[in-house]
């Protein structure tokens, strides 16, 4: 299983409360039950919203960026009327990502009011905007997590991948900066790096790896670059590479900052022989996205795939959740092959054991 579920298991036992403990559990079981029956049993674990599309950046793996459009964004109120929405529907995590949800002007707010729930908050950003105070702020805003990319240790690469001059010193200072003020502040925010590899650079993973030690990062999670629509292709990454994935088990094995689970690792021989995923997607069950232009979907690459979303007319998640389209999607999910991103794949992992005694998976 990924590491930071385990962390996060042992996290949350310490600071959240009995109820909040007793029900991950039930949740899993429920949500095992509604793909076995295909009825929507249980809220999703993990909701994400993107209470913006906007970013500085330009980054070519973007899968969100080309979703915006100029349509006015929900409101701080409305954020926090969803929020609480998800905190009585019991989700187990809320992730604010983007674009880049720093731009946002309420950000602060908006993840302190999560925080206040008790509902497990994350934030992924690119760390841009992150000086002394921003970075102070949002530690103190009772965050349990939050993850910057970074896919290069070459400041130049960095700079051609974001198409943002001077990235690597924005990014390594932002995270840099994060870890004083966790360390100033006493809190136990888990600070993260998300890389996102192709054949460009692969063989800068130890290298990567290296750095964030030196930096004192807690995790390191790895991504196959994603080019949507077409996700899967044939890559040369295993060409130029054969022994790719003997190579990332081997770096897992020693290096505890890789997050990613083995099993997961050993899937990514699929995605680079450009076959569909083997195992069955969960997403739809597991996890929710909604976005600053009240559309609710199911993964963050749902659009990509020229998937349908559901307007939140009146933000209301629960109508939603139980509408006869939403439950058409979360049907298709079960049949969508088109991805390997890990946050979604990892959560499906844990339940294909169970699941294959159901249905046929292939996956090692
Ligand atoms: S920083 Fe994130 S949202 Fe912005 S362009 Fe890059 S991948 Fe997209
Ligand atoms: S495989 Fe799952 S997470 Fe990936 S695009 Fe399809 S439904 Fe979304």
């Amino acid at each position: 299983m990924r590491k930071k579920y385990i962390n996060l298991a042992f996290k949350c036992m310490k600071k959240k409360s009995l109820g909040y403990i007793f029900r991950q559990p039930v949740k899993l079981l429920g949500l095992a039950l509604s793909v076995i029956l295909q009825k929507r049993f249980i809220s999703p674990l993990i909701a994400t919203l993107i209470p913006t599309y906007r970013c500085q950046s330009f980054c070519r793996k973007c899968v969100k960026k080309n979703s915006y459009h100029a349509s006015p964004e929900m409101s701080t109120n409305e954020f926090k009327n969803i929020i609480s929405q998800l905190s009585e529907m019991k989700v187990s995590a809320i992730d604010f990502s983007g674009g880049e949800p720093l731009l946002r002007d309420d950000i602060m707010d908006l993840l302190s009011f999560a925080s206040k729930k008790g509902i497990f908050t994350h934030i992924s950003t690119n760390g841009y905007l992150l000086d002394r105070k921003k970075a102070e702020t949002l530690i103190s805003c009772g965050i349990d997590s939050i993850n910057i990319s970074l896919d290069s240790t070459s400041s130049d690469k960095i700079e051609q991948l974001t198409g943002i001059k001077g990235a690597f010193l924005k990014i390594t200072d932002a995270i840099k900066l994060l870890l004083e003020a966790r360390g100033k502040q006493k809190k136990t925010t888990e600070i993260g790096v998300v890389t996102v590899l192709d054949e460009d650079n692969f063989d800068e993973l130890p290298k990567i790896i290296f750095l964030l030690k030196k930096y004192g990062i807690d995790g390191l999670t790895v991504n196959p670059l994603h080019l949507f629509p077409n996700s899967l292709i044939k890559n040369s990454i295993s060409e130029k590479n054969p022994g790719i994935i003997s190579d990332l088990l081997r770096i897992k094995r020693t290096e505890p900052l890789l997050e990613n689970s083995a099993r997961y690792l050993k899937l990514l021989k699929h995605f680079w022989n450009g076959e569909p995923l083997p195992i069955k997607c969960l997403a739809g069950y597991s996890h929710v996205i909604i976005d600053t232009y009240k559309r609710l979907f199911p993964c963050l690459h749902w659009h990509e795939l020229g998937g349908e979303s559901i307007i939140l007319h009146e933000l209301n998640i629960r109508k939603a959740l139980g509408s006869d389209l939403y439950r058409r999607i979360t049907r298709k999910t079960l049949q969508c092959r088109s991805c390997y991103w890990n946050c979604y794949i990892e959560t499906s992992l844990i339940f294909d054991p169970l699941l294959s005694l159901f249905y046929k998976s292939k996956s090692d």
